[in-house]
């Protein structure tokens, strides 16, 4: 399909309509800096912008309450994720349980940071509530090497949602209380 591109007029040709309307909003900062409640700009990095509720930052893991990672390697976070941020390393065939009811921890999980665009789909799609997107939006590094955070590094970084979520308090009991397969006929 092809997409048909209006041409520009003349006075949008001038860029008139533009500049102007740039002007109007340094004019309208400039009159609020002034006249009332003073400058609308802020000293980064002293003054830290305060994120409202419900910001989407860097995504981290997230231990449960007893410390442990609750990835389970089953990638579907890396396989979501649009611009190929997230690499996961399963720990295969002879590698060791995780902790707890985790069977598969993951060998290694990495996140670069500089493909990240905090879009939060890693977090929708994970079954075990282990990645979350939290509020951190000032990342910086010296090198690209550095800007991949290693599992070690998102775990820290992610800490432990201690109140919130507690996936696993319950979980023998609710397994327990599944159906059992095949499902035996009614009496
Ligand atoms: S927030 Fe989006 S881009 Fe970043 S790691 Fe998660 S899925 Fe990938
Ligand atoms: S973070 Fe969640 S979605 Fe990603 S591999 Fe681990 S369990 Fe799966």
């Amino acid at each position: 399909m092809i997409v048909k591109r209006e041409k520009l007029n003349f006075w949008e040709r001038l860029y008139a309509p533009a500049v102007l309307g740039g002007f109007k909003v340094t004019w309208h900062h400039f009159a609020r800096t002034v006249f009332r409640s003073g400058p609308v700009t802020m000293e980064y990095p002293e003054q830290k912008w305060v994120v409202p509720p419900g910001y989407r930052g860097a995504p981290y893991l997230v231990k449960d309450q007893a410390g442990r990672t609750k990835c389970v390697s089953c990638q579907l976070c890396e396989f979501v994720c649009p611009p190929k941020a997230i690499r996961i390393t399963p720990p295969g065939a002879s590698g060791a349980p995780g902790a707890g009811n985790v069977e598969k921890g993951p060998a290694e999980f990495e996140i670069n940071m500089l493909r990240c665009i905090f879009c939060g789909f890693c977090q929708e799609v994970c079954p075990e509530e282990a990645i979350f997107l939290q509020q951190d939006y000032s990342l910086t590094g010296t090198s690209r090497a550095e800007m991949i955070y290693n599992k070690e590094k998102l775990l820290a970084l992610g800490g432990t949602h201690q109140d919130k979520i507690q996936k696993w308090k319950h979980k023998a009991e609710e397994a327990q209380a599944q159906d059992v397969f095949p499902v035996p006929p009614a009496a």
